[in-house]
């Protein structure tokens, strides 16, 4: 069952939208065709070993891409010639550049495909938040530049992502869909969530609204007033009731970086 949410009105802060990639900003999952495509066959075994709750997800990714041979290039031209966004992403993109609201793609998923789909659609320029890889002789090596500091070995953490754009006043709208949208939905001021994510959200109770397509999420950020009639909007309150732990993560997140 859906719960209603409230609506945003003037003088609210501002927005900010951050969505998943596979399944979500993508129509397909981008990181199963490839493996489908390019990995070993018992790469479906490792990931219910990850749905089992066996190993992480961080861990089911490496090892399945571990047995790709394939090259970065041969990959993202896979990916240009099978994959496409979820209609209306152009929209809401053209429409928060226009009002200065930030949009970003916030995935556990690999840069290179992401990059390579966003490239394909005419959208360079968009944010991602990802595992950061390297191509090496040696095979696929990565980075996790938006994990909880001394966490690593966890993998990126999307409520910190989240939690990022909330410290700055921001009222974040995230989309998603499956297990790893599930800390960033109950952190995120609004959810637009589909499949797991949405089973996950009626169980916890946390509201949501139906994500079918880009367009739900432009006519929600439509609701807020113009971003000009924003300047004088006090940052949202919730920003200010992180935990200490949070906030020192925060703190060492940013003095890194973001994209
Ligand atoms: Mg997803």
């Amino acid at each position: 069952m859906t719960t209603s949410q409230p609506t945003p009105s003037q003088g609210q802060p501002l927005p900010a939208v951050l969505t998943d990639f596979d399944d979500t900003a993508a129509v397909q999952n981008v990181a199963e065709m490839l493996l489908e495509q390019f990995g070993d066959p018992a790469w479906k075994q490792v990931r219910q070993r990850f749905r089992g709750g066996e190993i992480s997800l961080m861990e089911y990714q490496e090892i399945a891409f571990r047995q790709i041979r394939a090259d970065r290039i041969t990959m993202q031209e896979y990916v240009k010639a099978s994959a496409c966004l979820r209609p209306h992403f152009g929209a809401l993109w053209e429409h928060c550049q226009a009002q200065g609201i930030p949009l970003a793609v916030v995935s556990q998923g690999l840069d290179f495909y992401i990059q390579a789909l966003l490239d394909k659609e005419g959208f360079p320029q968009v944010p991602v938040y990802s595992v950061n890889t390297r191509f090496t002789s040696q095979g696929i090596t990565y980075q996790y530049r938006h994990a909880h500091p001394g966490q690593e070995r966890l993998g990126n953490s999307k409520g910190l992502v989240v939690d990022s754009y909330r410290r700055r006043g921001r009222y974040v709208i995230y989309i998603g869909d499956g297990r790893s949208d599930f800390e960033a939905a109950e952190r995120a001021d609004m959810v637009f969530a589909h499949k797991v994510l949405a089973e996950e959200c009626t169980r916890k109770q946390i509201p949501f609204r139906p994500f079918g397509d880009f367009g739900d999420v432009l006519a929600a950020v439509k609701e807020f007033a113009p971003q000009n009639a924003g300047a004088s909007a006090k940052p949202w309150r919730r920003a200010a009731r992180l935990r200490p732990r949070e906030s020192r993560a925060f703190a060492a997140y940013h003095e890194e970086g973001a994209p």
